[in-house]
């Protein structure tokens, strides 16, 4: 989102320049802050008297720090002549370098656009670095010159004021979305805290009842020893008070947690270790209800990047409710698994399972499903701290129940990443080296979750002729280390082709020996700068898992793209690219459908059916990838809910696009696909969200995401239900076709998928 100024033309009309300048500028609309500044200042330079031509040039470099929405090789000059109805935007040669003398005095500007003798006055950003340049050219002659000085330098101060001003503005935008951020969490957190008020008076209330009448009666019998009731009294005050101690305990963990993910000691750790102690400690509980636990364990299974107390927990309260709630001679299975970016635990059990319409809930705080209170203690606490841990950690918990009846708790943390060197030493870019970890902590997990990879590799250009690995995921244990390459003339043929491959060439072959000395299937694909080859991402996977498609490799190169641009756009801003980056890994977790690569393939042949070119699929899929970040910021729960939206929580899923097009800012920087990420909410009947464009005002690529998001959600299986067929999932889209969606797009799509049944999503 940024700050958007558009020009009114009715208004223009005034002639005084200064005034011409302020009307032309304006808060609503569609122009991004330096542009409608630099076409306001030149409607206000054509007012001047005797002005032949006018000229406002931009310092491209300063423009890109003011103003999210500047794109580099944007033309930074425009023009007009006396007779120039509309305005023209070029690229003077020798840029503003050539420029910068006249505007320090120091002579004429020899390639101004504008043809005359030309007066240049300088207009300043709100640092005091000057930012425009202002030009009219005219008569030749001091006297003309003097005249058209003193035409301008109002114009510039007011030139100078404005964009001081916009860019305040532009701090106080960012600083509403982060205060609304945290609005948001201060809500949640008084709403816990009534909750906390109304669990203590219920569930506190009758432990500390029956502690007080007992031990009353114990005070009443001082020193008798005839009272032969004393030990069983003294007993259940002992198990009443040990029963609130546990809830306090719980309580406890829970605001230490709310509060402290900087508590946390992250180390490598064997989950399988973890499982086996919580297995003994609640072994004499399980005899006693005559439970068999089983674990199942992989060989091979990678170590887990987590506080190893904390994730003990999480598998003791996990195996502890299994263990309270399965019926005496029941079953319960504890399952490792390795998975794309993570190590999964399962934890499954034959009781009563968990009823479907409370899977939503059940992670809430103090949430206890229809019966449970009858059946064991417990304050509904334990499964919404197991959930708090692990999003602590980054990762993602989820329940259901199983087929065969009884119930699955599953949770995901990292995998363990390989070390490599740092980032900034190979590349040297200014980023603190914690960020830079974190930023290839997060792309390996991003390309792997998203692409199915279990094993990823980055390695970067070192500005030296070498490809450095900067950090690895997966590589199979006692796998050589990944070692730099010198890049030959054949790796720079490869990389400048820009696209995956699942082999390297032959002229390259033997150099990448040991390069990634894994079994099974591999994508190469080369990260660009532009025309610069900066780097290389291999995925791979395990020997006998399906090898990588079509739509994995655009996947790839999708992801490619943005990970260059996140790396061009690092320093500085590594905080806002590094949640850029994280966003994209939240929207697989919380399941949302488009983020795989199947979604982004129907996109580009559905883009290819409705001859998009293809800069513009490009574009597309870019967009496609990013659009629904927001979304991974709405709770999970609301977004995967079974019922309809409350007002509250639709408001929230709304605000979702403009949070995602905040998010995802340092990631885009083509107008093309911002418009495509920001509109696909709109409605073709004009009653969507965020600016209730209608119709063909729509971007084309907005209204084909809208289709392929309704698609995916419409035919994805939910814990709770079973998604819609084909033809149900195609005659729902066809009924909001021409209100909601575009009814040209529907039908294409409706042709590519009714014909193909290759739309399958991956549930
Ligand atoms: P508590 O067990 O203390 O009530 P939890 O947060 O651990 O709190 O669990 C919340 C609710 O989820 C429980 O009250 C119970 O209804 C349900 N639940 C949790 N685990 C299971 C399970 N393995 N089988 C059936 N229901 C479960």
């Amino acid at each position: 989102m940024h700050t958007v100024i558009h020009r009114q033309p009715s208004r223009t009309r005034a002639t005084d320049p200064v005034a011409t300048f302020w009307s032309c500028l304006s808060l609503a609309g569609e122009t991004s802050p330096v542009l409608g500044t630099m076409e306001a200042a030149l409607a206000a330079l054509r007012q001047a008297p005797g002005a032949g031509g006018v000229a406002v040039a931009v310092d491209a470099e300063q423009a890109a720090a003011l103003d999210a929405g500047w794109e580099a090789g944007t033309p930074w000059c425009v023009a007009s002549d006396a007779s120039d109805a509309d305005p023209r935007w070029c690229a003077p040669a020798g840029g503003w370098a050539l420029l910068r003398p006249a505007l320090g005095g120091g002579g004429a500007w020899l390639q101004a656009p504008v043809d005359g003798a030309v007066t240049v006055v300088p207009a300043e950003g709100p640092g005091g670095q000057v930012v425009l340049a202002l030009v009219i050219a005219g008569e030749p002659g001091s006297a003309h010159d003097a005249a058209r000085r003193d035409a301008m330098v109002p114009v510039a101060a007011s030139v100078t004021a404005a964009l001081s001003a916009l860019a305040a503005l532009a701090t106080l935008q960012s600083e509403v979305v982060r205060l609304a951020g945290e609005n948001h969490a201060l809500g949640r957190l008084n709403r816990l805290q009534g909750r906390f008020v109304g669990m203590a008076s219920h569930d506190f209330k009758a432990p500390l009842t029956a502690i007080t009448a007992y031990t009353e009666v114990l005070l009443g019998q001082p020193g008798n020893e005839a009272f032969p009731q004393s030990v069983e009294f003294l007993g259940v005050i002992r198990s009443e008070a040990a029963r609130l101690l546990r809830m306090v305990d719980r309580i406890l963990d829970f605001t230490r947690l709310e509060f402290g993910p900087q508590l946390m000691t992250l180390a490598p750790v064997v989950l399988t270790d973890l499982v086996h102690e919580a297995v003994r400690a609640l072994a004499p509980v399980a005899a006693s209800r005559r439970l068999q636990v089983a674990v199942e364990a992989p060989e091979r299974l990678p170590r887990a990047e987590v506080d190893a107390d904390l994730i003990r927990q999480v598998i003791v309260n996990l195996l502890g409710n299994a263990v309270k709630y399965t019926p005496p001679g029941g079953h319960v299975r504890i399952v490792l698994a390795e998975e794309e970016s993570s190590v999964a635990v399962s934890v499954q059990d034959d009781g009563p399972g968990i009823p479907s319409e409370d899977i939503r809930r059940i992670f809430r705080e103090f949430y206890r499903a229809e019966g449970a209170a009858q059946h064991a203690e417990g304050a509904g606490l334990g499964l919404s701290i197991a959930r708090h841990i692990v999003q602590l950690h980054g990762g993602h918990i989820e329940a259901r129940r199983l087929p065969e009846g009884g119930s699955e708790f599953r949770f995901l943390v990292p995998k363990e990443l390989g070390e490599t060197a740092g980032l900034p030493a190979v590349t040297g870019l200014d980023v603190a080296p914690e960020k830079a970890s974190q930023v290839v902590s997060v792309v390996l997990r991003a390309i792997g979750e998203l692409t199915g990879s279990p094993s990823v590799l980055l390695m970067l250009a070192d500005g030296h002729g070498a490809l450095v690995p900067v950090g690895s995921m997966g590589l199979p244990g006692g796998a050589r280390r990944p070692q730099p390459v010198i890049m030959t003339g054949g790796w720079r043929s490869f990389l400048l082709d820009g696209h995956a491959q699942p082999d390297l060439p032959a002229s390259i072959g033997e150099s990448q020996a040991g390069l990634f000395d894994a079994d099974g299937s591999r994508l190469y694909c080369p990260l660009l700068d532009g025309e610069e080859p900066v780097g290389l991402v291999v995925a791979g996977r395990r020997a006998g898992e399906a090898a990588f498609g079509e739509p994995e490799r655009q996947q790839l190169e999708v992801l490619a793209r943005i990970v260059a641009t996140a790396l061009h756009r690092l320093e500085g801003q590594e905080t806002r690219v590094l949640e850029a980056l994280q966003v994209l890994l939240q929207a697989r977790r919380t399941g949302i459908p488009t983020s795989t690569p199947e979604a982004l393939h129907l996109t580009a042949r559905l883009a290819r059916a409705l001859g998009f070119a293809a800069a513009d699929t490009r574009r597309l899929l870019y967009a496609a990838t990013l659009h629904d970040a927001g979304m991974a910021r709405v709770e999970d729960e609301i977004v995967l809910g079974a019922a309809p939206l409350s007002w509250d929580e639709r408001d929230e899923v709304d605000r979702h696009v403009e949070q995602g097009c905040e998010l995802v800012a340092p990631l885009v920087h083509d107008a093309t696909v911002r418009g495509f990420i920001r509109h696909h909410h709109e409605r073709y009947d004009g009653t969507g969200h965020p600016d209730g464009l209608a119709g063909g005002d729509i971007p084309l690529g907005a209204r084909v995401l809208a289709v392929i998001d309704a698609w995916f959600s419409l035919t994805k299986d939910r814990p709770y239900r079973r998604g819609l067929d084909k033809a149900a999932a195609l005659a729902e889209i066809r009924r909001n076709a021409g209100t909601q969606f575009d009814a040209g797009v529907v039908e294409t799509f409706a042709a590519l998928v009714e014909t193909d049944g290759a739309a399958a999503p991956r549930t």
